[in-house]
């Protein structure tokens, strides 16, 4: 069954969406010595960096153009320009991200013509390049701002250079964990690339000896230069919309193949990764990868036992309620619901596609959703798991559920920086804490208990 939110609904409770230009600020802490800035008031960039920083555990930076009453009326650019002056003699930054926010969307300021006036009443000075991504969260959500701003970054960095033998991986909204997996991966390959955004480093760093403005690691903006020279590119979404696609624009301007991968959760969405490598590289699966997937069918079948048949429901944003509802299903449990605060049309097709292979009905798919409308959803629902945010925590304890928290935020748990759950290594990691977490319900419900001695 497919629902989509009963209109009208006049408010959002508990909204399944983040804001836009909080995607859009992940993916800007993602570029080498790159400081964000919000073009709108300071509530949207404290907002945004409170949230940054209970998940990822890190001190974040976002400047803010600082909107008051005034400006709301007659237009930012002299706050933006102000702004700008102070993040460069502050930060010094190599690049400078503006995202916009709902109200200077909302009130039609022209920001393109602010950064041009600003660029030829500076000329003396040695400017950082400035890039600039159009945010309203009413048009959008985290998802899209994170991959709008990869695409603004290509757009503005690069233009036609010879191929060489490299590719680029544009990744979703995974963890640093995840993004140092999927370097491995790549490494195991031997094969030249570029990763962006790299976030790895700058949103999950270690200890410093002096403070550091702005965080070390991050893709360089000569590597993103070096983007348009790669001989292919690997774009780790199958729901996004092509005007907002790095991987297609550059198809379209540079006639490089673009090639949309899963989020490599489960051995499927792994193997497709590892397929495309080895078409990229004309070399076949590593050793030690092919060895991790042994492994990991492996656990497959120790766990069909506490896990077979168990009623999942999906919450996140739409390439990841892909991936997990098709991982579910690989180990035997059941993707009941399926829901997103996005209006993904993609996610129809290609979940019913899952639900015919692995033989079970098409699960509800509930698009355009808060956490408010999904918990009215699950309310008499016979469902054993959800898997969702922090978000979703307070409808878990209130319909007694357990959940397993994955995405983006994860706020009430330690660790969500270094939480694995791509590749062969990280599915197992992430089966293994399904499993342990029905063999405790099993403990918790047994009167006589259910232990060895
Ligand atoms: S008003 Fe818009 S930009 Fe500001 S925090 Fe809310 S959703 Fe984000």
């Amino acid at each position: 069954m497919i629902k989509t939110k009963e209109l009208p609904k006049e408010v959002t409770v508990n909204s399944c969406n983040l804001c836009s230009p909080l995607g859009a600020s992940i993916a800007f802490k993602g570029i080498k010595n790159c400081m964000a800035i919000l073009h709108g008031s300071q509530g949207c960039a404290t907002y945004i960096r409170r949230y940054m920083i209970a998940h990822f555990r890190e001190p974040v930076d976002i400047a803010s153009s600082s909107f008051t009453e005034d400006t709301a009326v007659f237009g930012g650019g002299e706050k933006l320009k102000n702004g700008i002056d102070n993040i460069i003699s502050q930060y010094n930054p190599e690049v400078i991200g503006i995202a916009t926010s709902c109200l200077s969307e909302t009130i039609g300021d022209d920001v393109s013509r602010y950064i041009q006036e600003y660029q030829k009443e500076r000329t003396a000075m040695n400017l950082p390049e400035i890039i600039l991504t159009s945010t309203p969260s009413y048009n959008g959500n985290h998802e899209t701002g994170f991959f709008k701003t990869q695409r603004a970054l290509v757009e503005h960095l690069c233009s036609q250079q010879e191929k060489t033998e490299q590719f680029t991986a544009f990744i979703n909204i995974i963890s640093p964990e995840d993004i140092r997996q999927l370097k491995e991966i790549f490494q195991s390959f031997n094969y030249s690339y570029i990763l962006m955004p790299d976030f790895s480093d700058t949103l999950d760093g270690g200890s410093w000896k002096e403070f550091n403005k702005i965080p070390p690691g991050g893709t360089s903006v000569d590597e993103i230069s070096r983007v348009s020279s790669s001989k292919t590119n690997i774009e780790f979404s199958i729901c996004i919309n092509s005007k907002i696609s790095p991987g297609d624009y550059l198809f379209e301007r540079f006639n490089i193949p673009n090639i949309q991968l899963p989020i490599p959760i489960g051995i499927k969405a792994t193997d497709q990764l590892m397929t495309a490598l080895e078409e990229i590289t004309n070399t076949t699966i590593p050793i030690n990868l092919e060895n991790q997937r042994r492994r990991l069918i492996d656990a497959y079948s120790d766990a069909h036992k506490y896990i077979f048949g168990k009623k999942v429901a999906i919450i996140g944003h739409g390439d990841l309620v892909y991936s997990l509802a098709s991982f579910i299903s690989e180990v035997g449990m059941i993707p009941l619901i399926c829901s997103t605060g996005g209006t993904h049309e993609k996610l129809i097709p290609l979940l019913t596609q899952i639900a015919e292979e692995y033989h079970y009905p098409v699960p509800q798919i509930c698009l355009d959703y808060d956490h408010d409308d999904i918990e009215s959803e699950l309310e008499g629902n016979d469902i054993d798991l959800i898997i969702g945010s922090s978000k979703a925590y307070k409808m878990a304890k209130k319909l007694k559920k357990p959940l397993i928290r994955i995405g983006f935020p994860i706020h009430d748990r330690f660790g969500a920086a270094a939480k694995l759950t791509i590749g062969y290594q990280g599915t197992r990691s992430l089966l293994n804490e399904i499993v342990n977490l029905f063999i405790q319900i099993q403990q918790d419900e047994n009167p006589v208990g259910y232990t060895y001695q």
